[in-house]
């Protein structure tokens, strides 16, 4: 090996370095994040306002940009879509992602009318931002989270952590259901893990009693 390639290969080593510290620190899991619920399904999610402070933290407010390409409403699903572009300097390479984004056309409750389509598609645009973001690891690991928790969407079984039964749906005596989802959801929120409804309520009794006896 020549004195040049070797410098090479140690320049390559550095570049290798500072691309896995850049990629860590767009991914790296955030503070806050927010929840809601839709369709009976959980889901966490950052705000659009994180997205660009994570992206300006990292790249700087000048390494990155982004443009939306097409956009729409769609009447048939009352949504409003974006396809956007983002353009990111990592580390000296120039990378570019594009994503879609939509947001629910908000209306007027009394006319039905929409209340402001500037703010839908901006909605969209927002959302389609986080996405493309998303492809460079920001909050990356919620998406992963959303998968386990539609098991239907993606034909997964979910299964107790402690007996190994398969997750059913439950009828409560008032008319709730919660489905196998949001029974692993609520398991992991309050004990750590996705329960069914026996273990469930097994691990409600036993913090009860300790909490009884403490
Ligand atoms: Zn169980």
């Amino acid at each position: 090996m020549t004195e040049a390639t070797a410098r090479r290969g140690a320049t390559d080593l550095a570049d290798k370095a500072a691309e896995r510290d850049t990629y860590a620190r767009l991914a790296a899991p955030f503070d806050t994040t927010f929840t809601d619920v839709r369709g009976g399904v959980e889901l966490t999610y950052i705000t659009g306002e994180q997205t660009v402070s994570r992206l300006n933290d990292v790249l700087g407010v000048g390494g990155w940009s982004f443009r939306v390409l097409q956009h729409d409403i769609n009447v048939e699903a009352d949504e409003a879509w974006a396809l956007g572009e983002l353009v990111a300097d990592i580390d000296g390479s120039t990378v570019v992602r594009q994503q879609f984004g939509s947001q629910k056309i908000k209306r007027s409750r009394s006319t039905g009318a929409p209340l402001d389509v500037g703010f839908d598609l901006k909605g969209a645009a927002t959302d389609c931002m986080k996405k493309c973001a998303s492809l460079l690891g920001v909050g990356l690991y919620l998406s992963r989270k959303e998968i386990v928790q539609h098991p239907r969407a993606v034909g997964v079984t979910l299964t107790c952590e402690e007996c190994g039964a398969e997750l059913k749906e439950t009828k409560f005596k008032d008319g709730t259901t919660w489905t196998p989802a949001q029974l692993a959801s609520h398991g992991r929120r309050k004990h750590g893990k996705a329960l069914c409804m026996d273990d469930y309520r097994r691990a409600n009794e036993a913090k009860k009693a300790s909490i009884l006896t403490a």
